[in-house]
């Protein structure tokens, strides 16, 4: 039995395979076309559709028939000759700027800058041009590939175009891998970082600060809530976080607030932790506010016989709160040794480079490993930096085009060739 690195070298050897790799180069400015072109078309997360229905239009330009589900996930089936697992390669639509941000691209010291122009909209070009180098090559994969764009991958998005994708059972059940083309490099990132994030609103019916004395205060609430999370003890191993990132609220200097709220983000790379977390928050919300309920029970008589004390209905004076959740990522995880990690490794080794390893992040391939299914993050060729802020860059390297076809190797050798080699990834479910 051969190695992976002497099957991807067979692979990439194959007449098929060199000339997918001299496509990708004539391929070069198209591609940078196309990713200039979409770059220039807003699409924060929830608000892709214009530039989803833009890249549907290049996908369908190469002549693919695409799939657009209910969220506007693009993509469509390349038909292996059967018997080979099913890959899922995508690159996600969304950027994390909102639909007013201007973008215009400029060339300073051999870098274009604009927002969106490396996460991920680089990638969905290198996507269209891999679709192409598919067509060129004439190469015939045992297993199926489907491949394209989608939609959700930022903040906000909250991952909801993987959620659609792989909510439907023929993908839950039929995709054996998932390859999430994002950014640029030969970075490998294979576990999922789990988050869930909420809004916690505090209210009563508020007062004055000084008449109203003596009824609870939604904002002393909060802060007894904030001490205790403050305190909260979580393992370093697997790595678990928490944080509250905003708050908000009050009426004024001289009032009991009507309400005020806080944001609060927990991370883990274990599902068990971070529901934990979870569960620890939610008694600590609980404790903090019938803390301050019951606080002012014990001088609520005294309170009464004093000359200034006005007070309100005795319901309306209950601190009461909401606790919504915004934000909802699955963790999952898997060993650096999988079939999944390993192959892609040793297939950048192949094209020369040097894979940059990454345990976690927060990504579309959360999904799918959350559920079980193999899956990463990884980049396409160009190289990129200052994602998320506006000075955003993209550089196109020398080696853009082997960077690029890395990608297309990693879909033989995980799809297996006709003829050629065994695919390198199991079918979960026999069909
Ligand atoms: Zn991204």
């Amino acid at each position: 039995m051969s190695t992976m690195k002497e099957t991807f070298e067979k692979i990439k050897a194959l007449p098929e395979a060199q000339k997918a790799l001299q496509f990708i180069k004539d391929d070069l400015d198209l591609n940078w076309k196309q990713h200039q072109e979409l770059t220039l078309i807003p699409a924060f997360s929830r608000h892709e559709e214009k530039k989803a229905a833009r890249f549907k239009e290049m996908c369908e330009e190469i002549g693919y028939k695409m799939e657009d589900d209910e969220v506007h996930n693009i993509y469509t089936t390349i038909k292996g000759t059967g018997n080979g697992p099913t890959v899922y390669m995508s690159a996600h639509i969304d950027t994390v700027f909102p639909l007013d941000t201007p973008l215009a691209i400029t060339l300073k010291d051999g870098k274009y800058y604009c927002p969106g122009i490396g996460d991920d909209t680089a990638s969905l070009a290198n996507v269209l041009t891999i679709m192409r180098a598919f067509k060129a090559s004439g190469i015939k994969l045992k297993g199926d590939v489907i491949i394209g764009g989608n939609v959700g991958e930022e903040g906000l998005g909250d991952l909801y175009g993987m959620k659609n994708f792989f909510g439907k059972k023929e993908h839950a059940e039929g995709v054996d891998g998932f390859l999430s083309i994002d950014g640029c490099g030969p970075s490998i990132t294979y576990g999922g970082t789990g988050s869930y994030r909420y809004k916690v609103t505090f209210s009563n019916c508020g007062g004055h600060s000084h008449g109203d004395f003596g009824m609870p205060n939604p904002i002393h609430a909060m802060g007894r809530v904030i001490s205790k999370f403050a305190d909260m003890e979580v393992p370093v191993e697997p790595y678990t976080s928490f944080s509250i990132g905003v708050v908000d609220g009050g009426t004024s200097v001289n009032s009991i607030a009507v309400q005020c709220s806080m944001l609060v983000d927990m991370r883990s790379r274990d599902k068990v932790e971070l529901d934990k977390v979870d569960a620890m928050f939610k008694k600590i919300v609980a404790e903090g506010v019938a803390e301050e309920n019951a606080r002012w029970d014990r001088d609520r008589e005294k309170m009464r016989k004093a000359p200034t004390f006005k007070g309100a209905d005795e319901a309306d004076k209950v601190v009461n709160v909401e606790i919504e959740k915004v934000g909802d990522r699955p963790a999952g995880q898997q060993p650096i040794d999988c079939d999944i990690v390993q192959a892609t490794a040793e297939c950048y080794r192949v094209m020369g480079f040097e894979p940059r390893f990454n345990a976690s992040s927060s990504v579309d391939a959360n999904v799918p490993i959350s559920m079980g299914i193999p899956g990463l993050a990884i980049g396409g060729g160009g190289s990129q930096g200052n994602a998320h802020s506006k000075n955003e860059w993209y550089a196109p390297t020398d080696d853009k085009a082997e960077g690029t076809f890395k990608l297309f190797l990693l879909l033989c050798g995980l799809c297996g060739v006709e003829g050629v080699s065994e695919p390198m990834l199991p079918v979960r479910n026999p069909k």
